[in-house]
């Protein structure tokens, strides 16, 4: 690494512009001089969808560990986002939990979640951490593979659209489709060491115009389990019905 003043290195390379890419690119803000965000999409103006995030259409909340983390790095962002619309709550005491044909207990238990949409949270995010003065993005922008140093030491930039970026550090947080392990193969280092949880479940996903009351009922013939959320805090009559379902179910029904 080039020597630079006592706490200050000089730039960070942050391939991917989602949540792992944003937090990281704020936290490397306190360190580098220069962050620069390299992403695949195109960074919508506000809380829309994109391709590169396609959970991004399914429900999605913060739980308490979560917000914490995330209001440590931008003070005011939850109180922020429940302004914009978004549902603040007692996960234990204002939720009510369905389970094993009964309702569980309401204590208060201390914990407080964020139920928003995915792309609301992400443009929140997203708008602080590129209004940092010393954070770049580059958009439309496909990393290729690393660079590694002369002396192969240490990664020391990309490769992206055929040019190369310098970077003091590179940070990959492009998820679960992540290329690094083979990029690594392919310059004959040995790829990490992963480790895998698999988690057999699916998510269907489905908006309802919100009324007053929102009747569930009936009895499905094959019960599955099921969350209903306000999600959308633009569209704050219409919540979002997701269903988490075994995969070996094909066809999810709803039954309301
Ligand atoms: C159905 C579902 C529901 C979920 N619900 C929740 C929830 O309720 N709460 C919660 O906290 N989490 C939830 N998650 C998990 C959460 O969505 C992910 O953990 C999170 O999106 C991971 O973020 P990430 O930044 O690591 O990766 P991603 O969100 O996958 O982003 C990777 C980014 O890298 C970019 N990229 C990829 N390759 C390149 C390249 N070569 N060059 C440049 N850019 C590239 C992509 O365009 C993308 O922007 C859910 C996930 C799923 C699938």
């Amino acid at each position: 690494m080039k020597s630079t003043p006592a706490g200050q290195r000089n730039s960070a390379i942050v391939i991917g512009g989602s949540m792992a890419g944003l937090l990281a690119a704020r936290v490397l803000s306190d360190r580098y001089r220069e962050v620069t965000i390299v992403e695949r999409d195109t960074f919508p103006i506000g809380a829309e969808q994109r391709r590169g995030v396609p959970q991004g259409r399914h429900t999605h909340g913060l739980l308490a560990g979560g917000c914490t983390a995330l209001e440590k790095l931008f003070p005011g962002i939850a109180r922020a986002l429940v302004e914009a619309g978004a549902v603040t709550g007692d996960v234990a005491r204002d939720c009510r939990w369905f389970l094993e044909g009964g309702y569980l207990s309401r204590p208060a238990g201390g914990l407080k979640g964020l139920f928003v949409s995915r792309p609301t949270l992400e443009a929140a995010v997203r708008v602080r951490t590129l209004a940092l003065p010393n954070v770049r993005k580059r958009e439309n922008a496909i990393v290729t593979s690393l660079v590694i140093s002369e002396r192969s030491e240490r990664v020391s930039g990309i490769k992206v659209d055929g040019e190369v970026l310098a970077a003091d550090l590179v940070i990959d947080a492009t998820g679960r489709g992540s290329r690094t392990p083979h990029w690594l193969r392919n310059m004959g280092y040995p790829p990490p060491r992963e480790e895998t949880v698999h988690v057999d479940l699916g998510y269907a996903t489905r908006f309802f115009r919100r009324h007053r009351l929102l009747p569930l009922g009936g009895q499905p013939v094959v019960p599955r389990p099921l969350l209903v959320l306000r999600q959308l805090p633009f569209r704050i009559d219409q919540p979002l019905l997701p269903q988490p379902v075994q995969r070996r179910v094909q066809r999810p029904v709803l039954h309301l």
